[in-house]
């Protein structure tokens, strides 16, 4: 009820909802109060969260917050919410988003900009949240829900949690079952949650993660119960700290909260060395191949005639085009227009086939690091902290957009696990994060590391 209050009442500022579900999370809640009362209590039992509209909802506003899926209500249950709902969560509602997961300011949905509810010292301007997960940022930021499912293809949890002073963890690929996922870029893609703080999100993650024979990519590892991480102390642990990192032009409060980060694990007990990941500077031009490449083959099935939006035309071939046109904002259009390119005959080599190697030798710097006895990675989770809604330099060049995914998408490239935590405060009293990075499902080490610094 506090909830759905919270939410009437600030919602409208911040538009981190698209739709909420009242009379569904009431229904949801007194199922949960009679399992409470008959003992038959699950580990999320009432516990109220946002989803992210990527994931299919039975029934219920699924749209990528893209204006192509007009209408859409799927008959099924993504297997990540259908595990929530199993342990007792109640739902509130589906979460703003970046169109199909495309963006870092949450800029680019249908349903216009997602506020973040945090504000510079002495100003009133706006500030973006981060995206593609800003709606479900800046719900957990703003109390409007107690947590919230993300999903990142190349940094869509860490960046808004950093932005929004929240925890965000991508786990490993496979760990959650992509499963009734609008897909994005399918060998990127991955579900996690954004919460309050690294216990929430441990206890959220245990929820969502399965294998499921639905999801030939989800592995069977069981899944631990990542909470029991929490508070061992770190002695053994060894810490790398990559110097390609140390970007050009990377702000003085950036590495000074890096440096904290640094003496935070180290007073913890951890050891740190300084590592080498020589191909990071590859990572950021061979996702913007990759993602968009796999994104123009997943976004072909939005052709007018299945669901979501038709615009009629003369005939099919022109209905195709009318719907797709008037249906794809422009940043999809402009994926949808790279992916296709770097895939056309004649230059699949060239782009296509060179950014798959590249991702090779990327993942490749990490498991010898890894090899080499390094337990977690610590990083800046991004170059700057939250900036302005309509933020001119970076609406005139998407690539300026694009550099807000460095620090980021060396893990989706890689399929590791990362998490971001807040750190710290920057100059004008604006969240920052840091990351952690760990080994392929090796979640509870990120929890146990990001625990000592939140
Ligand atoms: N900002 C990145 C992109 O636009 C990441 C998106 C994501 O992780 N979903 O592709």
């Amino acid at each position: 009820g506090a909830y759905i209050q919270a939410i009437e009442n600030a919602n409208e500022a911040l538009n981190a909802y698209i739709v909420t579900t009242p009379e569904k999370a009431l229904e949801m809640a007194k199922a949960s109060d009679a399992r409470l009362a008959s003992g038959n209590a699950g580990e999320l039992e009432g516990i109220p969260l946002g989803i992210k509209d990527l994931f299919g909802t039975e029934g219920i506003h699924t749209q990528a917050a893209s204006h192509i899926l007009d209408g859409f209500k799927p008959h099924y249950e993504s297997t990540v919410t259908a595990n929530l709902w199993a342990d007792g969560a109640v739902m509130l509602g589906k979460l703003n988003m970046d169109e199909f997961a495309m963006g870092s300011s949450n800029e680019t949905s249908y349903y216009g900009p997602v506020k973040n509810p945090w504000r510079a010292k002495g100003s009133n301007a706006d500030l973006v949240p981060g995206g593609s997960s800003g709606g479900s940022a800046a719900a957990v930021a703003a109390r409007l829900c107690a947590g919230a499912t993300a999903t990142d293809t190349g940094g869509s949890i860490r960046q808004p949690a950093a932005f929004t002073g929240t925890v965000g963890i991508k786990p490993t690929y496979g760990r959650c079952s992509r499963w009734g996922v609008v897909a994005f870029a399918s060998s990127l893609d991955q579900a996690g949650p954004i919460a309050r703080d690294v216990r929430d999100a441990a206890i959220l993650l245990k929820s969502m993660a399965s294998v499921d024979a639905k999801d030939t990519t989800s592995v069977d590892i069981a899944v631990p119960d990542y909470e029991s991480a929490i508070g061992k102390p770190l002695a053994g642990l060894k810490i790398g700290v990559p110097k390609e990192y140390r970007v050009d032009g990377m702000p003085e409060e950036i590495e000074k909260l890096w440096q904290q980060g640094i003496a935070w694990l180290k007073d913890a007990g951890a050891s740190i060395v300084d590592i080498s990941l020589p191909h990071t500077k590859y990572a950021l031009p061979a996702y913007y191949i990759v993602a968009p490449a796999e994104a123009s083959s997943n976004l072909a099935r939005y052709d007018g005639v299945r669901y979501g939006l038709r615009v009629p035309g003369k005939d099919i071939v022109d209905m195709y085009e009318r719907t797709r046109a008037t249906g794809f904002g422009e940043e999809v259009k402009r994926r949808i227009m790279i992916g296709t390119y770097v895939l056309s005959a004649g230059y699949y080599d060239a782009y296509y086939l060179q950014a798959q190697k590249v991702r090779n030798l990327i993942k490749k710097d990490f498991e010898d690091v890894f090899h080499a006895g390094v337990d977690a990675i610590l990083t800046p989770a991004t170059p700057s902290a939250a900036f302005g809604i309509a933020d001119q330099d970076m609406a005139a060049d998407p690539v300026k957009m694009y550099l807000n995914d460095i620090f980021t998408v060396t893990v989706n490239m890689a399929g590791l696990p990362g998490i971001a935590v807040p750190a710290g405060l920057d100059a004008r009293g604006l969240p920052l994060g840091l990351q952690l990075i760990g080994r392929p499902f090796d979640e509870e080490t990120l929890f146990q590391t990001a625990y000592v610094i939140e």
